[in-house]
C-alpha cells in the first residue's frame, strides 16, 4: 500500500493560523488604503521591497478595488490598459508593470510634494485623536528654538493647564474683541463647542527674528492659514493605521453606537483632506514623528 505523507497535524494547524493572520493583515492594509491612512504608492513600494510579506502577496485585483472609487469594471479596464494579468500579485509585478502602475497612481492619487520657497511658519493638523497635541508638546520640549504658538480659547482650563502656557483662557466677550480687532491669524469653533484662535503678534515677532513657528490647530484653522499665508508649510499627521485611529477615537467604547459612527465618519472626512497639505507625517512613534516635524521646520 502506498502511503501518502501528510504533514503532521501541528504543522497544518500552524500553517492555517499563518494563513489566517496573513489574510487579516492584507485586509487591514486594504482598509488603510481605502481610508487614506496609507497611500497606494507606499503600499506598492512595500510590496516591491518585501514580496514575501502580506503586502507582496496581495493580488493586483484586490489592491485596485481597495482604492477609493474603483469598482470591478474599472479595475479590469485599468489592468488591461497597464498590461497586467489579474492573477498577478503586487510583489510579483515586473519592473515595467510596476512603473506603469505607479505612473497611473501618481496621476490619479497625487502624493504631496514639498514646495519651494515656503516660510518658517509650520502648521500641524490632522484627524481628531491622531495625537497632534502630544507631537507638538514633544517638539516644544526638545526644540526650544521653535516657537509653539499659544492659542486663545473660550473653553475652561483642564486640571494642570496654565494660562498663557497651554492656552490663553478668555471669555466670549474677549474672544469677540480679538476677532474684531484683527488680532487673530485664524480662528474656528472646534467640535461645535468652543472657539480657538491663533494670536498674530507673537508669530509675526518670532518670524521677524528668524525663528520657526509651529501651530497645532484644527483643519478649518489650517485652511485659513493657507489662505492668509500661502507660503506656510502645512503638515498632516497620519495615524499608523486605520485600526489604530479607530482605537484612539472610540477607545473602550463607552459611547453609544450613534456617537461611535459619527466619530468614524468625521475621521474619514478629515483624512480625505490630506491632499491639501504639503507634507504627511505618520505618528507611529511620538519622538520620531516630532523629530520629522522639527526637521521640516528647520
Ligand atoms: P483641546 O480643547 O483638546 O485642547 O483642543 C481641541 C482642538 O482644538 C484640537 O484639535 C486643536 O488642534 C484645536 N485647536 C487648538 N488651538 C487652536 C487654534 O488656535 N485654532 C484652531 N483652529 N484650532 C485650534
Amino acid at each position: 500500500m502506498i502511503q501518502t505523507r501528510r504533514p503532521p497535524e501541528v504543522d497544518r494547524a500552524a500553517a492555517s493560523r499563518r494563513a489566517v493572520a496573513a489574510r487579516r493583515e492584507r485586509a487591514a492594509l486594504k482598509k488603510d488604503v481605502a481610508m487614506r491612512v496609507l497611500s497606494p504608492q507606499e503600499l506598492l513600494r512595500r510590496a516591491g521591497e518585501h514580496p514575501d510579506t502580506p503586502a507582496g502577496a496581495m493580488r493586483v485585483t484586490e489592491y485596485l478595488t481597495a482604492l477609493p472609487a474603483i469598482g470591478e469594471g474599472k479595475r479590469d479596464r485599468i489592468l488591461a490598459e497597464l498590461g497586467i494579468a489579474p492573477v498577478k500579485r503586487l510583489g510579483g509585478l515586473g519592473p515595467r508593470q510596476r512603473v506603469a502602475l505607479s505612473r497611473w497612481l501618481d496621476e490619479r492619487f497625487p502624493e504631496p510634494s514639498p514646495r519651494a520657497g515656503r516660510s518658517r511658519l509650520v502648521v500641524l493638523a490632522g484627524p481628531t485623536a491622531v495625537g497632534k497635541g502630544t507631537v507638538a508638546a514633544h517638539v516644544k520640549e526638545h526644540h526650544p528654538e521653535i516657537l509653539l504658538s499659544v492659542s486663545a480659547t473660550t473653553r475652561v482650563p483642564r486640571p494642570g493647564e496654565v494660562n498663557g502656557e497651554h492656552y490663553f483662557f478668555v471669555d466670549d466677550a474677549e474672544f469677540d474683541r480679538l476677532i474684531a480687532s484683527g488680532e487673530l491669524l485664524e480662528w474656528a469653533t472646534v467640535h461645535n463647542a468652543h472657539r480657538y484662535g491663533t494670536p498674530k503678534a507673537p508669530i509675526e515677532k518670532a518670524l521677524a527674528e528668524g525663528r520657526t513657528v509651529l501651530l497645532e490647530i484644527d483643519l478649518q484653522g489650517a485652511r485659513q492659514v493657507r489662505a492668509a499665508a500661502p507660503d506656510a508649510a502645512l503638515v498632516f499627521l497620519l495615524p499608523p493605521s486605520w485600526d489604530e485611529l479607530v482605537h484612539r477615537l472610540v477607545g473602550r467604547g463607552t459611547e453609544g453606537e450613534e456617537e461611535r459612527a459619527r466619530r468614524l465618519r468625521t475621521a474619514k472626512t478629515e483624512l480625505a483632506s490630506q491632499g491639501e497639505f504639503d507634507y504627511l507625517v505618520v505618528n507611529d512613534d511620538v519622538a520620531r514623528a516630532a523629530a520629522e516635524v522639527a526637521a521640516l521646520a528647520r
